[in-house]
């Protein structure tokens, strides 16, 4: 397969010529080429965007025309649903069972969503007595840089494409170098619809560069952003040049709190969900379990046992359960924070490898890892290892868990589980996170505004909020006629 970027409505290569090989991470084997972009290809889309907003071709359309063209992508994603599904797995690891329940009708129904939203959409106003009347309006912000990451690759972009478009902005979309194959799917069927040309670009290359570019650009008016916490920094002070409007979906270290009253069983179930569902490469993973003292010791040894019989391999499978690591470098990463967390002394009850028997070493598995017995201080407690590694802590109360739980420079989710509902919503309202779960984990909503607290973020994603995010809001006042003010004596 070969990948260009998607610039003013036409397929183009790199001006460099540059291309880059895009793997499969089960077996490493090269699935497809990409064009490999930098600054002066970001800058052409940039400017194409930019043409397309001015021509208000998009921007002006009324919303109902708008809408029209999300639900023919909603459509067309549809009718393509499997054979989507099968690349985003190829690319990305994820098990197929994800990627055809979870990654690809979520898409969809993103941009229903969106479509049915802005449809829906009413302007307020408000007439006082003096007859004066204010009417506020919401109007698209302009050109929007779209920066997104490898571990959703299709869905994580149309959180941001769906809302930005509805709200009639054009967008430059940069997705991660390693993954973007279900992208450009979804670009091929953005061109089948008929988008005018400018309104949806895509941009292929590093985040050094076409990223900052669009961070930086004067051009770019705003720059929604989903990744890593110290990325999100850097895009912060790259946006800063032109007070560009900002939205970061950043990194976590979520807590899930188990109670002593719960049932064992699903409670054991819930947590290995929470940290093993896409091999733990989730901004909101519950990477962090805290279980209450009186059943932690045979919480601790179920969830080993269960955890160390999880099914690893190609994601491609109907009965794998936990697919690989998306890239190699990551995968390395993840193992020397395992390392790390030895060499601190936390004992390690499972895992804790590189995963390399029945041909499995041509990708990059890492096992099921567990560590109980840790302390705050600890690199595994403190730092997001966005892998299948789980740290399990004790606390002894209600007190104890909250301020275990609230203990991270992040607040993205984090879940109670117990029987006593009184309990359960004391402490979910004072968890210090933007996503959480009664007895649930990971269930994501597209109504749910979506994004976190501290340091896992600005803005959120989904939910009407995240459209609001992607619209400038005005103040119409009027007086139908004009009056003198009154205020001078002469
Ligand atoms: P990353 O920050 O390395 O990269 C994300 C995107 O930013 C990629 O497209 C990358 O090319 C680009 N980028 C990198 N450097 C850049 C720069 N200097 N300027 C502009 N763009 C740049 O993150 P990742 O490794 O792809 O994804 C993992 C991280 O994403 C984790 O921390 C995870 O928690 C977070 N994440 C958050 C959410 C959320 O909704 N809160 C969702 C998914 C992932």
């Amino acid at each position: 397969m070969n990948i260009n970027m998607f610039i003013d409505g036409k397929w183009v290569d790199a001006l460099s010529g540059d291309r880059r090989n895009v793997f499969n991470p089960a077996t490493g084997e090269v699935i497809a080429t990409s064009a490999d972009g930098s600054e002066v290809d970001a800058k052409l889309a940039i400017k194409a965007a930019r043409k397309a907003f001015d021509s208000g071709n998009w921007s002006r359309l009324s919303a109902d025309e708008r809408a029209d063209y999300l639900y023919k992508i909603a459509e067309r994603l549809e009718e393509k649903a499997a054979e989507i599904a099968r690349l985003e797995t190829a690319n990305n690891g994820k098990v197929i069972r994800a990627t055809t329940y979870v990654d690809i009708p979520v898409s969809i129904q993103c941009f229903r969503y969106y479509a049915d939203l802005i449809k829906g959409m009413k302007e307020e106003s408000y007439t006082r007595a003096d007859s004066s009347d204010t009417i506020i309006i919401r109007e698209p912000i302009g050109v929007c840089g779209l920066i997104v990451p490898w571990n959703f690759p299709l869905m994580l972009a149309v959180w941001q494409i769906a809302p930005a478009l509805a709200a009639g902005n054009t967008i430059v979309l940069k997705p991660s170098e390693i993954t973007p194959v279900s992208v450009f799917k979804l670009f091929e069927i953005i061109e089948e619809v008929g988008l005018p040309a400018g309104v949806a670009n895509l941009v292929l290359g590093p985040g050094s560069k076409v990223g900052n570019e669009l961070a930086e650009s004067l051009d770019v008016d705003k720059v929604a952003f989903t990744g890593g916490t110290k990325t999100g920094q850097s895009i912060m002070r790259a946006a800063a040049g032109n007070m560009k409007k900002i939205t970061l979906e950043l990194g976590g270290k979520s807590p899930l709190i188990v109670f002593d009253d719960v049932d064992f069983e699903t409670a054991v179930d819930n947590a290995m969900f929470g940290i093993f569902h896409n091999a733990g490469q989730v901004c909101s993973a519950a990477s962090r379990l805290l279980v209450q003292e009186t059943i932690y010791d045979k919480f601790v040894e179920r969830l080993a046992e269960r955890a160390s019989k999880i099914v690893v391999g190609n994601g491609k499978s109907e009965n794998m359960e936990m697919g690989p690591i998306t890239s190699e470098p990551h995968m390395n990463d993840i193992l020397k924070i395992i390392e790390s967390g030895i060499e601190e002394g936390a004992k390690l009850v499972c895992g804790g490898k590189r995963l390399t028997e029945n041909g499995l070493d041509r990708g990059y598995f890492i096992a099921p890892t567990i560590f109980a017995d840790v302390n705050a201080n600890m690199r595994i407690v403190k730092e997001e290892i966005f892998g299948p590694v789980l740290v399990v802590q004790k606390f002894t109360n209600e007190e104890d868990a909250i301020e275990k739980a609230n203990d991270t420079i992040y607040g993205l989710a984090g879940a109670v589980f117990t029987e006593d509902m009184d309990r359960a919503k004391r402490v979910i309202r004072k968890l210090r996170a933007g996503i959480t779960w009664i007895n649930s984990y990971h269930l994501a909503y597209v109504e749910g505004p979506w994004g976190g607290y501290k340091q896992s973020g600005i803005g959120r994603a989904l939910g009407s909020v995240g459209l609001e995010h992607f619209m400038e809001t005005k103040q119409i006042n009027i007086h139908q006629h004009a009056k003198t003010v009154g205020w001078y004596s002469n």
